[in-house]
């Protein structure tokens, strides 16, 4: 069993994919194990996407992300850390598969409807990041 985290992003909840997006995940087994809506600020987005901080587009990162408040969510499944990235599909949703969840609601690669962590490290401190230990319920 692995958890993962993930942020539906502005896309995804201006284009009123959020529900879509969870049943998706749902239906591939994954259970939700917390959940909260949050303003994510410029420190969070430094912090997130510190491994982008030197990019041109990074401010176009944080000004997007921090443009309405998003969803983030702890889901937990069988290698939910890769399984999830299959189900999203590549980082540019203009190129990610139809059947995939960015292929069939992403635009491009900055509005690609959700973020997932990519190594178990990687949800480790993201889980950290966004829930207090008490907020991530054990099923
Ligand atoms: P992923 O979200 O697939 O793990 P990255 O960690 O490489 O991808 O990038 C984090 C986020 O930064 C992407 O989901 C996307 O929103 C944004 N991003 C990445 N590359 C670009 C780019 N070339 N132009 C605009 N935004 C980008």
């Amino acid at each position: 069993m692995e958890k993962t985290l993930i942020i539906l992003k502005p896309d995804c909840m201006n284009g009123m994919h959020a529900g879509k997006t969870i049943s998706r995940f749902e239906k591939e087994g994954f259970r939700i194990c917390a959940c909260k809506m949050i303003q994510l600020t410029d420190a969070l987005l430094k912090d997130h996407y510190s491994h982008l901080a030197d990019m041109p587009f990074f401010p176009n990162i944080v000004e997007f992300m921090s443009s309405t408040p998003v969803i983030v969510l702890v889901l937990q499944g069988e290698n939910a850390i890769s399984r999830v990235r299959t189900l999203l599909g590549p980082t540019d949703s203009a190129v990610a598969e139809k059947g995939t969840i960015r292929g069939d609601l992403g635009t491009n690669k900055q509005e690609n409807i959700a973020h997932a962590s990519d190594s178990p490290e990687a949800a480790e401190a993201e889980m950290k990041r966004f829930f207090a230990d008490s907020e991530i319920c054990s099923l």
